[in-house]
């Protein structure tokens, strides 16, 4: 079996241009859709990531505001911008963009961010109201991969779905989505023994483990969905996903390809959180 390949980035570009409508329908209306970005210091994948949310939002209709800050911004600062922004009407989503340096506790800035403006759904009331199936906002990269799978009306209903990598923004939280889809879910990790059982068995596979080519196709279940949400760059240069394409693809039914895969749907999902959140903020969701 040769699988279909699920190119995140065309069902990105067709999202977008529909949000793009939608933002405008809401222009009209007086509403104009706000995402504040905070970028500490200047790493350059996250000045990247950075880069590509301004491009989308621009793009989309959504008024971007880029905070950037030295790496010598206390926590206590950072703490008053989020206070600011929080309180900041035009601002209907805020997203400080991780990794932050060491100084900075993570999971407090996480939580100072006012779960109405969470819009990469990591505050724990989002992950909370998730985990009990209410509305909230859904973490960018899970949601992004559910609606890849929807898109090709994949039934998600009783598959067993194994997730290899158990972080809270991706592993966690999309183990939870399938869940609410009626999958069955596993999830493996680094303690995880005979790895290989589970990735047999699975109707659907996500690995979210951040190193090259970490799985190949020798225990790919025929006819299986693989997920590939790594983003690793290798020697010479390029960037390429935690699972070896060419050897998946003959096992699958379906793949997704680093890149041009989950990224795009990531950045594709926050536009829609922040839509979403503007509309709600104006009683329209
Ligand atoms: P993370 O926080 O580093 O988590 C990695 C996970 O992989 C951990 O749960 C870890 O297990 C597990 N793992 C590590 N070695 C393993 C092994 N030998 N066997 C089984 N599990 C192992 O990573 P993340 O933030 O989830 O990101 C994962 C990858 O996705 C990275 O390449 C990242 O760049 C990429 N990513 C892409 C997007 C996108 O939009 N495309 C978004 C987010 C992340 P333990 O918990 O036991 O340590």
């Amino acid at each position: 079996m040769t699988a279909e390949v699920i190119y995140g980035s065309e069902l990105a570009k067709k999202l977008r241009a529909d949000m793009k409508e939608e933002a405008s329908l809401l222009r009209n209306k007086g509403i104009i859709p706000g995402l504040a970005v905070v970028l500490i210091g200047d790493d350059p994948a996250s000045k990247s990531y950075v880069k590509g949310k301004q491009k989308a939002s621009d793009y989309v209709g959504v008024d971007s505001e880029l905070i950037e800050l030295p790496d010598t911004t206390t926590q206590e600062e950072l703490l008053v911008l989020i206070d600011e922004l929080n309180n900041k009407e035009t601002v209907h989503g805020i997203l400080v963009q991780l990794p932050l340096p060491d100084h900075i506790d993570e999971q407090i800035v996480i939580e100072a961010i006012s779960p109405e403006k969470d819009v990469d759904g990591f505050h724990p009331i989002s992950i909370g109201r998730m985990m009990t199936g209410k509305d909230t906002f859904f973490p960018c990269t899970p949601y992004g991969i559910i609606q890849m799978m929807k898109s090709k009306n994949i039934s998600l209903e009783g598959k067993h779905a194994v997730i290899i990598g158990r972080s809270n923004i991706v592993g966690k939280p999309v183990g939870q989505l399938l869940l609410a889809e009626n999958a069955t879910v596993t999830y493996c990790h680094s303690r995880t023994k005979n790895m290989e059982k589970y990735i047999e068995s699975a109707d659907i596979l996500i690995v979210a483990v951040g190193k090259a080519h970490f799985i190949n196709g020798d225990h790919i279940k025929d006819g299986a969905i693989v997920i590939d949400v790594g983003v690793n760059r290798i020697e010479d240069g390029s960037l390429t996903g935690d699972v070896d394409f060419d050897s998946a693809k003959e096992k699958a039914s379906y793949i997704t390809p680093v890149p041009k895969g989950v990224g795009p749907m990531t950045i594709t999902m926050l536009m829609h959180n922040t839509i979403k959140s503007a509309k709600k903020k104006n009683g329209l969701a």
